[in-house]
């Protein structure tokens, strides 16, 4: 019996991974533009890390992860990475390097979930964080990078929606009165909800269930949502956030009811989400989250940072760059072809041979197919005179130059 990959994983094959490539390109020089670097950490970490630094009301903690004993350690692949580069900063003392410290990540993922288009168990996500700044400056920065990204890979139809969640201290009492109007008609919530209430009301508010979102509608609840809990500090913040924005031509729309999955964010949370993508159409999800750092163990860390999932961005770009070659060497010779091409290579060009050395037509044919630009033909004449026989695939022309000359001539063309 053959095996097969598992349920809600996906190999990515050649003609993919070409998208893959740019997307991550892309990533790279956007975010050192900006003078961000690129960290690398484990895809396994102390499950602990995920249940402290995510949080035990979340989906993920809950039910999403892939924990697994290994020598009485309990490890879990992770299922996002703010943890871990939180856990990262912390481990390699970077709270003493001068702030602000501006990282970007790509990679797996893991989450135990029903598969289901933009939906896998195994998906990728590209995130940045931003440590060491109070002010919405950096704020505004993360979100302006998410949107210079998104851009740069030609992605149409974005809509950004922020929120303030406040700080904890004048959360308390909106999370108190929202909790006491919910209660009234908790029995009606999902179970999910239900179970929320005690734990983390405000995760409520974005229940993707319908029938929860029509109880919010509730005109006592709606007059909770939309009353200014959040103090005066933290409005001044998100005033400020908002004319960065603003300064910058960011459209966004303000969403009281956008509080994101994970526990730890305060005051400014984001989303931008794609009108082009059916039910799974967020595509970055973000936030300030000021307490993680300390909470792991670390120096308290003013820190932001956003998320986005790779899989969403692939199916939304529209990438038809062709592969191809500058010199496919065709030759009756396989080893004469061979050495060419290698020199060629070497010197930095794109260049192929025909490792079966089928006959010439065969070999041309196979040169139009990958797209080359040229053909440097080697037949018996050519080798014994040290030339080579230069075709133009595009237009046919062909003349013949020296061996001494082939650099000089792909260098001119
Ligand atoms: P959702 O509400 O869609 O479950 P989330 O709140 O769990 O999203 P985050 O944890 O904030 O998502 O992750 C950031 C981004 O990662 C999401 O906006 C999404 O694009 C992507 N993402 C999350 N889970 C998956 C998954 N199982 N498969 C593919 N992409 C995912
Ligand atoms: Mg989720």
């Amino acid at each position: 019996m053959t095996i097969q990959a598992q349920k809600g994983t996906k190999d990515i094959l050649p003609g993919d991974s070409q998208k893959w490539q740019f997307m991550e390109e892309t990533a790279k020089e956007v975010f050192s533009n900006a003078n961000y670097q690129e960290i690398r950490t484990p895809i396994f970490e102390a499950t602990e890390l995920f249940s402290r630094g995510v949080g035990t009301t979340t989906d993920i903690v809950n039910k999403e992860m892939y924990t697994f004993i290994q020598k009485e350690r309990s490890i879990t692949l992770r299922p996002e990475n703010t943890a871990g580069v939180v856990r990262a900063f912390i481990e390699n003392g970077m709270h003493r390097l001068s702030a602000p410290v501006k990282l970007w990540y790509h990679g797996p993922m893991f989450r135990y979930e029903r598969p289901q288009a933009g939906r896998q168990r195994q998906f990728h996500q590209v995130g940045l964080e931003l440590f060491g700044i109070e002010g919405p400056v950096a704020d505004a920065e993360a979100i302006a990078m998410a949107i210079e990204y998104l851009k740069k890979l030609g992605l149409p139809d974005l809509s950004l929606e922020i929120n303030s969640l406040g700080c904890p201290k004048c959360r308390t009492a909106y999370r108190d009165r929202l909790k006491e109007v919910i209660s009234k008609n908790i029995d009606k919530f999902c179970e999910n909800c239900q179970s929320r209430l005690d734990k983390n009301p405000l995760r409520i508010l974005d229940c993707k269930v319908s029938q929860c979102q029509e109880l919010l509608a509730d005109k006592e609840i709606q007059d909770v949502i939309n009353s200014d809990f959040i103090c005066e500090e933290c409005s001044e913040h998100f005033e400020k956030l908002k004319e960065y924005l603003d300064a910058m031509g960011v459209k966004y729309s303000v969403n009281k009811l956008l509080v994101r999955g994970l526990d730890y964010y305060n005051r400014t949370v984001f989303e931008i989400k794609s009108n082009s993508l059916g039910s799974q159409n967020a595509v970055c999800g973000g936030g300030r989250y000021d307490a993680l750092t300390e909470l792991l163990g670390g120096q308290p860390t003013y820190s932001v940072g956003w998320a986005m999932g790779m899989e969403r961005l692939l199916s939304l770009i529209n990438y038809d760059v062709k592969d191809y070659l500058d010199v496919f060497v065709v030759s009756s010779s396989e080893k004469e072809a061979f050495l060419l091409a290698q020199y060629l290579r070497e010197h930095g060009f794109k260049a192929d041979f025909d490792m079966n050395c089928k006959n010439f037509k065969k070999q041309f044919e196979k040169a139009s197919k990958l797209n080359a630009k040229y053909a440097f033909v080697l037949g018996e004449d050519e080798i014994s005179n040290s030339t080579v026989t230069v075709k133009n695939l595009a237009t046919t022309e062909q003349k013949i130059i020296k061996r001494d000359d082939m650099l000089n001539f792909l260098n001119q063309v």
